[in-house]
């Protein structure tokens, strides 16, 4: 937990969010600013800031991650029809809160280009 950080918070409960699912290493809530039907966050209770920061240990951890994507997907009724999973890492990446997440994103046709 770092107290400063907003992802930190919600997994706590001190600041509300409508959390889909929690088991003890894995937190997911609906984007506050959602850019399709379903916009959910995955993320781990532990503060890991990003990518850049996970240990030789957590490749588990986002194996995980994926997986629990994949469930909410088939619980959005999005899972057939397609979906993307995107992890930002760092300022040029995107990367806007600094808590390693993956966003789940579908519902609506993407579009087919990248970045
Ligand atoms: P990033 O750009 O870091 O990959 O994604 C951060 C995401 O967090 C953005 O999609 C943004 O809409 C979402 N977000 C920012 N503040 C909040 C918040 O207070 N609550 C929730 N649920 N999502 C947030
Ligand atoms: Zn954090």
């Amino acid at each position: 937990m770092t107290t400063d950080c907003l992802f930190c918070r919600i997994v706590t409960g001190e600041i509300p969010g409508d959390i889909v699912y929690q088991d003890a290493e894995i937190v997911a809530f609906r984007d506050i600013h959602p850019v399709a039907p379903t916009h959910i966050l995955i993320l781990p209770r532990e503060h890991i800031g990003s990518v850049q920061e996970m240990g030789e240990c957590d490749g588990a951890l986002i194996g995980r991650m994926v997986l629990c994507a994949r469930q909410l997907a088939e619980q959005e009724g999005v899972a057939e029809r397609g979906y993307r999973l995107v992890v930002n890492c760092g300022p040029e990446g995107g990367q806007v809160v600094p808590h390693l997440h993956l966003h789940l994103i579908g519902g609506r046709k993407l579009d087919d280009s990248m970045g």
